[in-house]
Formats: C-alpha cells, structure tokens, sequence
C-alpha cells in the first residue's frame, strides 16, 4: 500500500479549504473571521497530532501508532510500515548471528574475533576453555594482556601471519596449541586456537621411535661389519663365489650404516638434541674445514671444485648442525655431477645475508622435482641415488638445520645443465 502526495496537490487543499471558509463567511459578512477559525482549527489539529505522535514515539509501549485519519493517518501508517519493516531486518539479523554463532561453537577451535587492535570482540566457549577468555567479562581487553608468551608476542609484532604459532596453554600446560591468525572482515582479526596436543605427542612417538630404531640398529651393524671384514682379512683364500657374496655384503652393510647414521643425524636435528644453539660459527672457517675433508670424496670423480669464501663470515647458531648442512650440499654436488664436473662453492654476504652457494654442472634436475627434494626418504632418480649411496635425507636434515637457523634454501636447477643450492643465512640471528 503506497501513499504519495505532491507539494501541488497539498497547495491546493489548503487553497481550497480558504476558499471554502472564506465563501461560508463571506454568506454570513464575517469572511475573515471565518477564514480564522478554520485555520485555528487545522493548526489545533495538526498540534494534538503531533502530541500524540511525540507522546507514542518516546513513552508508547505498543509498536502500533495512534489511529487518526487523514494527513496523519497516512503518516502513522509509514511510521508503522517503517517499524515492521526494521523489525523484520532485525529478526532476520539476529538469525544469522544466531546461525553464526552455533556454527562457531560447533568449530571443535577455539574462536576469537578481535579489533585491529587486538582488543576482544568476541569468544566463543573453547576460547574459554583453552585460552581462559572469560565470557563477557574480559571483552575489551587485548589479547596480548591474556597471553603472555614472548613467542605470541613476537608473532604479533612481526605481523606475519601466515605461519602458525605454538603456545603452550595459558590455563592448562598439558595442551599445546596452535594459533593462526587471519583478516577477518574489513577491519577484524579472527584468531583460530587448536588443540594439537595428540598430533604433537604422535610426532614425538614418531621422532622416538626412529631415533630408537636407529640406535638399535647400531649394533648389529657393526658386528656383521667387523666379522664380514674379519673374513675378508682372513689368511684363508675364500671360493670366488663367497668372495663376490662377503664384497656385496659389505658393500650393503656400509649403506645401511650410512643410512641409519643419516637417521640418527635427522631425529638429533628434528628433536634439537645439541642445546647449544647460540654458538658464534665462522662459516668460513667451516666451508674450508669441510672442503678439505671432501677432497677424498672427490678422488674417484676429479671435479674441479672452485672456491670463492669470504674470510670471517659469522652466525649464532650449532656449529654440528651447520656442518652437517654444508657438508651434505657438497657431498650431493661430488655425488651427482659425472666424472670431471666443475663444482663452484661460494660464501658472501648477499644484501645484509650470508649466502653460501654450491653449483655444478651435474644432471640438473626437472622442476617438478625441486619442491619434493627437500622430503624425507625423496629421490629423484632411485637406481642413480642407489649407486651414489644415497639415501634421500640429506637434504631433509638440511631443511631442518635451516629451519633453526632462520636459514633459507634455495633451489635453481636445470635439466641436464647443472644444479645450484643455496642458503641465506641472517648473520645476526640464531
Ligand atoms: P640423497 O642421500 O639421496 O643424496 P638428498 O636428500 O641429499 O638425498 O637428495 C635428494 C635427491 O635430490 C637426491 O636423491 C638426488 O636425486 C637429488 N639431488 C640432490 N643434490 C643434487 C645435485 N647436486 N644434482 C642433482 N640431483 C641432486
């Protein structure tokens, strides 16, 4: 039901209405009185309206306006359309937000919304129970007020949210949680809090378990070892075929030594066993130690192995772990690249960074493999990597020594021209 009146037609009703009562007057010779009381009249009219309006607007309980006819019942009934329809919106408002809120506490996260100020909006009932944010009373408060980690409060001055970060509960130390934080709207944050303990007690069997593995493996290793050379030394001359069978078991024995030394490299590395992380390392020092440990690695192959160090280039961080990154980088560029490859091994500073290169002329490597090369037990070429006695974690400890580091590794290769792995190091963290 629409009501439209113009400036025109209202002109002319009370145009009209002058007219008319001034007629009537003009029959009975009181024109201008007549004119007068009718106007007197429309005004007290129009007053007691507006009154009435002004009386249901601020003291009225019921959301139906007073009954009038005319100008004002048509202005009660807009007023009435008008409230309906806002309650309608409003119905439908609070449904969503009922909506969204049942489907934030059906989220088996913790859920905060916060300001752009990390002040708290609002929680649902497992931020309570992991975070201990406190249902209505703590909202208003900035979150970093509730979580006091210094690790939280780096995560937020650096602003980077990408990546997670790991606290420890601040209500319950036995759950450890994982906190993402995202851009929530034009100008919120949600932040996502989730319970990670299983997930981190299995990765810590999972750790345990290669690492007991490797160490039980240990053993038996080297009394087969030690008894396989024992009767290769033997004065005895041995049957061709016992000696092709002890040379292949040798051969497998030192592999598989290799193989579980590597293990034992990685879990030491992935469970950060040597504390001492804030060592001040000469790199240099370091690529030159390793450089002349490998030349024996290079006999049989004949690389021409160039370098280029930097003298005193320094970082914080585990002497042990570093080594172990340099060496592997050079060991695959020796292990890979065909008889007299040239392999250039470079240490500088790169723009406020240290960046140590190795680059060959080896096989390369196709694209689709560079971002797998990094995974444990990886190989790209498995009969090749056999040969090399390979056994596709160097670059997996790599990672991980990297990843204590604050370090970066880079990977450009191409396919039969040569590989080239670099890693950027910040020299003043750890
Ligand atoms: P592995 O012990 O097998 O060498 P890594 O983790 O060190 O294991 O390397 C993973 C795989 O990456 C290797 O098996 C090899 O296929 C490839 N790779 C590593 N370095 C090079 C290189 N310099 N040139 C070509 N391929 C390489």
């Amino acid at each position: 039901m629409f009501f439209r009146i113009s400036a025109r037609t209202l002109f002319t009703r009370i145009v009209g209405v002058i007219i008319a009562s001034g007629f009537v007057g003009y029959l009975f010779g009181q024109t201008f009185l007549a004119i007068s009381m009718v106007s007197l009249s429309l005004l007290a009219w129009h007053y007691n309206h507006l009154f009435k309006l002004i009386k249901w607007l601020w003291q009225g309980k019921s959301i139906a306006p007073p009954q009038a006819n005319g100008i004002w019942g048509r202005i009660y009934d807009g007023l009435y359309r008008r409230i309906r329809k806002q309650r309608l919106k409003q119905k439908q408002l609070n449904e969503r937000i009922r909506k969204f809120r049942d489907g934030a506490e059906a989220l088996p996260d913790a859920a905060l919304v916060l300001s752009t100020e990390l002040i708290i909006l609002w929680g649902n009932k497992k931020a309570s129970k992991f975070l201990g944010v406190r249902w209505p009373d703590d909202i208003g408060l900035r979150i970093d007020n509730l979580i006091r980690f210094p690790e939280f409060s780096k995560y937020l001055d650096d602003g980077d949210y990408h990546s997670p970060c790991l606290i420890i509960s601040p209500i319950n130390n036995e759950l450890q949680l994982e906190l993402r934080l995202m851009a929530y709207g034009s100008d919120q944050i949600l932040l996502l809090a989730r319970d990670i303990s299983k997930i981190q007690r299995l990765e810590e069997m999972r750790r345990d378990f290669v690492a007991n593995v490797s160490h039980e493996l240990k053993t038996p290793l080297t009394v087969v070892r030690g008894y396989v050379e024992m009767v290769q030394a033997s004065e005895t001359a041995l049957d061709p075929h016992w000696k092709k069978a002890f040379t292949t078991i040798e051969t497998q024995v030192s592999r598989m030594d290799r193989l579980v030394e590597q293990l034992l490299v990685l879990s030491r590395v992935e469970n950060n066993v040597d504390a001492d992380n804030h060592q001040q390392v000469n790199l240099s020092h370091l690529v030159l130690t390793i450089l002349e440990e490998v030349q024996w690695l290079n006999q049989d192959k004949n690389h021409s192995i160039n370098h280029d160090i930097a003298p005193n280039m320094s970082i914080n961080g585990n002497e042990h772990e570093l080594k172990s990154a340099c060496l592997n980088l050079i060991s695959n560029a020796i292990a890979y690249t065909p008889t007299n490859g040239i392999i250039d091994i470079i240490l500088r500073n790169d723009s406020n960074k240290i960046r140590f290169s190795v680059k060959d002329n080896g096989p390369g490597i196709k694209p689709e493999h560079v971002n797998r090369l990094t995974e444990r037990f990886f190989r790209v070429d498995k009969s090749r990597s056999r040969n090399t006695g390979g056994s596709g974690l160097g670059l997996a400890i790599v990672k991980h020594v990297l990843n204590h580091h604050h370090g970066e590794l880079s990977i450009e290769s191409e396919w039969h021209q040569g590989s080239e792995f670099i890693i950027y190091f910040s020299p003043e963290v750890a």
